[in-house]
């Protein structure tokens, strides 16, 4: 089988990437603008990356739809601050370019792996997110975090009319706060504040002795997957076993990880703590609260809780979650603390 990756250098291509050529014989080619995740991948005799923007280099992309057998395109910002700060480009770039490259999918009949997100359930009252019976509950226009679940809930619906229209062969999959190594780059600048996942702000935090900021008193709720887990289920949807994923929406979640944005920044401090190489950064930092105005501006809206049902993933799929969140944690902040230049030096 033969696979293209777009935006392969992100957070689950580079590590879905590096898992194909480990576990398969399976060909892989990959764009990103940039490849500095992509160590494990680099020299592999099944590997192909070129640098390169979805949004320019249509020629190399749509060529490649027509070779592989699979697609992937993973180029999104994800990021909450970004949907606030920069609606258009969010719009542009999750909604916009992605639509060409499914139209591609459709034109040359190749199976298209789309990533929805848990974001696009919204403020949906359910206990549990079900993927084929929850409905979708957005704030007002004048909130523009939702203009990320928007634009993706619109491709979800563009893709399903095409196969159901034309016989696009597709499956979606949605993540819900997917951490581990390589999640974000840490932000050291002030002014991007809340440009990273939680996580991985809450790390970054730590390791420059800044105040961890718990937005509305951190109170939401998140359930939190290790990347790994993640990328197993999505390895048994791109294989794909009799067709079982054909047409199909998986969420991909651990709902068993659930916690309030406060005790992950207790239990993060906690581990961090435990770690020899804190002993190297500034002390311990203190957890403060923010308002979300104040933290990410006017446009800002949160839903309390997001828990994925995984029924579907278990009995089509045969995948459950196996890492709880203290080792998800752990492994993610030991990456961050590991990497990090000169933390063991100062
Ligand atoms: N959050 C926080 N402090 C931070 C960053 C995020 O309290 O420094 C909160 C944010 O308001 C949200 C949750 O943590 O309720 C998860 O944020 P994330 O950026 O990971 O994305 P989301 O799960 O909302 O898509």
């Amino acid at each position: 089988m033969k696979i293209l990756i777009l935006g392969i250098n992100g957070f689950i291509g580079n590590s879905l990437a590096a898992r194909v050529l480990k576990d398969t014989n399976w060909e892989v080619y990959g764009m990103d603008i940039r490849d500095d995740k992509l160590d494990e991948c680099h020299g592999a005799e099944r590997f192909r990356f070129v640098e390169g923007d979805i949004c320019i280099n249509r020629e190399w992309i749509e060529y490649h739809v027509k070779k592989c057998d699979v697609v992937l395109p993973l180029v999104a910002i994800a990021t909450p601050s970004t949907y606030v700060r920069e609606p258009l480009r969010v719009f542009d770039l999750d909604f916009e370019a992605n639509l060409q490259i499914v139209r591609q999918c459709v034109k040359y009949g190749k199976r298209l792996i789309f990533p929805s997100t848990s974001e696009v359930y919204g403020m949906s009252p359910d206990k549990e997110f079900d993927e084929d019976e929850s409905t979708l509950v957005l704030g007002p226009i004048r909130k523009q975090r939702w203009i990320y679940s928007a634009s993706k809930q619109l491709l979800d619906r563009v893709i399903w009319a095409y196969g159901f229209q034309e016989g696009l062969k597709f499956t979606l999959i949605r993540p819900f706060n997917w951490i581990g190594p390589k999640l974000d780059d840490l932000t050291l600048q002030p002014e991007k504040e809340g440009s990273s996942r939680v996580v991985t702000q809450f790390i970054s935090s730590l390791i420059h002795g800044s105040p961890i900021q718990l937005v509305d008193g951190g109170t939401q709720k998140r359930c939190f997957t290790y990347v790994d887990d993640g990328i197993d289920c999505l390895m048994k949807i791109i294989e794909n076993a009799e067709g079982a994923c054909n047409g199909q929406i998986f969420n991909i979640g651990n709902p068993n990880n659930e916690s309030t944005i406060r005790d992950l920044a207790y239990k993060l401090r906690e581990i961090f703590l435990s770690n020899p190489a804190s002993r190297h950064c500034s002390g311990t930092p203190e957890i403060v609260e923010v308002s979300s105005g104040t933290f990410y501006g006017q446009g800002y809206q949160d839903m309390d809780r997001r828990v994925p049902s995984i029924k579907k993933a278990q009995e089509i799929i045969g995948w459950s979650p196996q890492v709880d969140l203290d080792t998800a944690l752990k492994r993610t902040l030991d990456y961050y603390l590991d990497m990090h230049p000169g933390i063991k030096d100062r």
